[in-house]
């Protein structure tokens, strides 16, 4: 693992090479609205969770009509994601549990119990997972949350931000947490999972072609020359 020196080093070339994302009107969506985001968005990259979470708000008539509607409906807007059926069946789960709640598809509320209770509050929904919690946390309540996926667990793994070892979401998050200033939290999501999308895939990562590799331990050690055992002489015994 590297050391805490390195890891600055690290994050700091997460920011200086990672490619920059708009943050566009994700960072003003109301509560509710960054729920359904967060479903979109975990496990793979901004520009495909904004394709999918435009396809949703804009081609039903509301929410209303997202939770009516089948799951088979809802995956076509999700098209080019990973379970698409997955991440239809939380949102239409989500919006039926919070219209049985509270009759009303808002959130807003939630701004008034402090972060904390807040988080809580989000954890009680079936379809609420750590990192839709996370999310949330992190781009509507103002609180310091990084959300770990797959791909985010891959590559801070990959790179030595986080040890190999480490295997309790609450423990890799403390510890990404105390790497990362909050005012960063969003881009250091953004950057890493556009990475992962792009270069550092589940098999085959495209290292030498990824602007970290300088700085990554595993991808240096994928591209280091295999040394060839010399020939044995002919005749040695
Ligand atoms: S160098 Fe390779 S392993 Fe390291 S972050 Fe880039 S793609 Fe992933």
């Amino acid at each position: 693992m590297a050391t805490g020196i390195n890891k600055q080093k690290i994050v700091s070339a997460i920011f200086s090479k990672g490619k920059k994302i708009p943050q566009g009107e994700v960072t003003t969506l109301p509560v509710m609205e960054q729920v359904i985001y967060s479903i979109c968005r975990e496990g793979t990259c901004a520009e495909l969770a904004d394709k999918a979470y435009k396809s949703l708000a804009e081609g039903f008539f509301d929410w209303n009509e997202v939770r009516v509607s089948s799951t088979r409906e809802i995956e076509d807007c999700l098209h080019g994601m990973s379970r698409p059926i997955e991440r239809a069946t939380r949102i239409i789960q989500f919006l039926q549990e919070l219209f049985e709640t509270t009759y009303s598809f808002e959130m807003e509320f939630l701004h008034k119990k402090g972060v904390k209770q807040a988080t809580k509050h989000l954890s009680r929904y079936q379809a609420a997972n750590d990192y839709l919690g996370a999310w949330v946390t992190q781009r509507s309540l103002g609180g310091h949350a990084i959300p770990l996926d797959s791909p985010t667990l891959r590559i801070t793994k990959r790179l030595g931000l986080v040890d190999k070892s480490q295997e309790e979401t609450a423990e890799i998050r403390g510890s990404l947490e105390h790497l990362i200033p909050k005012a960063k939290g969003a881009e250091f999501t953004d950057a890493i999972s556009q990475i992962a999308v792009e270069f550092c895939h589940d098999s085959n990562p495209r290292c030498p072609t990824c602007p970290l590799v300088s700085e990554c331990q595993y991808g240096k050690a994928r591209l280091k020359p295999v040394k060839k055992s010399p020939k044995a002489k002919p005749g040695a015994k």
